[in-house]
């Protein structure tokens, strides 16, 4: 599909932008883009893909060949400090297996094993699928694949790893080598935060208003999130929480009407001078230039009070929390006129 771009007016928008796979250029130990024979998950999910180009047989781009041996390396980019992606891929050993599995019921004689820290299988149904694939006689060796070379004679690629349950280092050859790659935020994200006023975690990633009771909320009315962008997750979480985001909005569009917060600010345009500091810190986008005039979009202000806070010309008050009224309190505590106990 080709990208094409749509203007609408909508009342609600539902951020869904997923999340990328990492291309392991910079991993050079896995010698991808050097190396033959050496391709990243998704690679192999279209080798499988009855509509990808071998039509679902499982052959070596570089010569055709079928592959009697295909190693799986976990964790390629992730769980890795050296890339500022500290986290779990949470579907890459999933896939990993999935893929194992595939393989086996195609080429039952094929050797598949998996290199890996640790199998991560989250959520039911998941480890019914490593102990299938350990039926199935998929090889599982517990240790980080350190370095791959190309064996020139064989034209095989050999993988050395520790093996963490013998104490040996190992250096098998097999004859494609599978990348399960770590995921990361799309690039466009701090972007498209600063459009919706949306907040991004450490990594990148789009926050919620609140992880465990309001998951698919942004902080902006109106804005909601769901899936990928939130962080690796599977398709189930994913669809679960885009179902969730509809509900949400149209729950907020269906009455044709919605309650909006009582407490919000309101500019004195006569002492403005139009500086637009009080837009440039306010988290929610309320405030804003409209026909030369510094306005409060009421609908989408919070009442923080950020923006009075850093207004110069004292030109911003909070309905229900004036200067006028909060100045007073401030004086007769500070004064001690008045205790806790009082009131
Ligand atoms: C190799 C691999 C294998 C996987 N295997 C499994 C598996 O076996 N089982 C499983 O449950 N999960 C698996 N997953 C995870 C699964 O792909 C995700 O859980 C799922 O795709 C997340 O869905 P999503 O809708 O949030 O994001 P996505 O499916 O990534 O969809 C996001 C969409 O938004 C579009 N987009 C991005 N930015 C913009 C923009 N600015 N404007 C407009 N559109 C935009 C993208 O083009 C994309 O179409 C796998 C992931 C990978 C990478
Ligand atoms: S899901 Fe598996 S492959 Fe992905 S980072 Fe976690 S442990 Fe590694
Ligand atoms: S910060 Fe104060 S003076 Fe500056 S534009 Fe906003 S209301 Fe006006």
């Amino acid at each position: 599909m080709t990208d094409e771009i749509l203007n609408r007016d909508v009342g609600t928008i539902i951020v869904t932008t997923g999340s990328q796979s990492y291309e392991p250029l910079d991993t050079r130990e896995y010698g991808y883009g050097l190396l033959p024979h050496v391709m990243t998950n998704a690679q192999f999910e279209r080798l499988t893909n009855a509509a990808g180009p071998t039509h679902g047989k499982i052959k070596r781009p570089s010569d055709g060949r079928t592959p009697t041996s295909i190693a799986f390396l976990q964790c390629v980019g992730s769980r890795d400090a050296r890339f500022e992606r500290d986290y779990c891929c949470y579907v890459g050993c999933e896939n990993s297996l999935k893929q194992a599995t595939q393989i086996k019921e195609k080429y039952p004689d094929t050797d598949v094993t998996i290199y890996t820290m640790d199998i991560r299988t989250h959520g039911t149904g998941y480890e019914a699928l490593y102990q299938r694939a350990r039926e199935m006689g998929v090889n599982i060796v517990k240790g980080r694949a350190s370095e791959l070379e190309h064996d020139q004679i064989e034209d095989k690629i050999q993988v050395f790893a520790e093996d963490l349950y013998t104490g040996m280092n190992i250096g098998l050859t097999y004859d494609l080598v599978v990348l399960a790659t770590a995921l990361h935020p799309q690039t466009d994200n701090p972007e498209m935060a600063r459009m919706l006023k949306m907040t991004t975690d450490q990594y990148g990633y789009f926050l919620c208003a609140h992880p465990k009771l309001r998951p698919v909320e942004s902080f902006q009315d109106g804005v909601f999130v769901a899936g990928a962008c939130l962080g690796p997750m599977d398709i189930a979480k994913a669809v679960a929480m885009g179902e969730a985001a509809a509900a949400k909005a149209q729950a907020l569009m269906g009455p044709g009407k919605f309650n909006i917060e009582p407490i919000y600010a309101e500019i004195d345009t006569d002492n403005c001078i139009k500086c637009e500091l009080c837009a440039d810190v306010c988290p929610y986008g309320a405030p804003r230039l409209e026909e030369g005039v510094m306005m409060i979009a009421r609908e989408q202000c919070q009442g923080c009070g950020t923006c009075s806070a850093a207004c110069p010309q004292n030109a911003i008050d909070m309905k229900h929390y004036k200067t006028s009224q909060l100045m007073p309190m401030i004086e007769a505590a500070a004064k001690n006129e008045f205790s806790y106990a009082d009131t």
